[in-house]
């Protein structure tokens, strides 16, 4: 059977980071809808026209688009075995989708790692994100820094600063994700796949504990 995981927590919590390095060591695809979203806007595609501006503005995507991109993502050979799902659900009606739609696939969402982190400390982390334009690795200015400034460490691209980590453009995603994301977490809580970890410490102790909960669960 496919293994999904969903990755749930605020913005700047480390969703990103970790599902990379998890994704890497459990041989799953690392299924990102914000990438996706900007891999179509710089392409310039119908969807990315259409979607540029809620991004800017730190808004959510219609339901319809992001369910639809997801699925036509996941449908696809590479993830045969599941999926490492990183900022989808991020509202109640997606979260029904994707049980829906991983029906259609023979699995489920398996367990969902909850990465808790203070709202001081995610202003902090999103200030200082830099991400490269190639294939969106997530680096920090003070937690994360490149080897070379200005240049992805992995892939040579050049590192920059999303328009959406602006201060004010922060403020409201974290306002849009108490808003229409959090209920999420008692929606897995109550089906029992929520599993809290602390995220305010190190990325590699973060990493640790996932792994923990991830080769018990997975
Ligand atoms: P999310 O995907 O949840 O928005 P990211 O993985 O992009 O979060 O991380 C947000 C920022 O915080 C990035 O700059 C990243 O390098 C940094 N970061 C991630 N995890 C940690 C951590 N445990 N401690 C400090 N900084 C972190
Ligand atoms: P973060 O680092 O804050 O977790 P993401 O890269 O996951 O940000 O998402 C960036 C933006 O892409 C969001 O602010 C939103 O506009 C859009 N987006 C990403 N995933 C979704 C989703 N599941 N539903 C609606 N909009 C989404």
């Amino acid at each position: 059977m496919p293994t999904y995981v969903v990755m749930l927590g605020p913005p700047g919590a480390g969703k990103g980071t970790q599902a990379a390095i998890v994704a890497e060591k459990l041989d799953l695809p690392h299924v990102s809808s914000g990438n996706l979203f900007r891999e179509n806007i710089k392409n310039e595609t119908e969807l990315g026209k259409k979607v540029k501006s809620i991004l800017d503005a730190g808004n959510l995507v219609p339901d319809d688009l992001t369910i639809d991109m997801v699925r036509d993502r996941i449908s696809r050979d590479d993830c045969n075995n599941g999926a490492i799902l990183d900022g989808f659900p991020r509202t109640p009606a997606q979260a029904e989708a994707l049980n829906a739609m991983l029906v259609e696939f023979a699995g489920k969402v398996d367990v969902v790692p909850y990465i808790n982190v203070e709202d001081d400390e995610l202003i902090r982390r999103l200030s200082g994100r830099r991400t490269c334009r190639e294939n969106g690795h997530i680096f920090n200015l003070t937690f994360n820094p490149p080897k070379q400034e200005g240049v992805c460490d992995l892939d040579g691209s050049e590192l920059y600063q999303r328009d959406d980590d602006k201060p004010e453009t922060v403020k409201e995603r974290i306002r849009v994700y108490l808003e229409k994301t959090s209920p999420l977490i008692d929606f897995y809580r109550q089906a029992g796949l929520l599993v809290e970890i602390d995220g305010g410490r190190e990325i590699e102790l973060v990493t640790n504990d996932l792994l923990g909960i991830l080769s018990v669960e997975g």
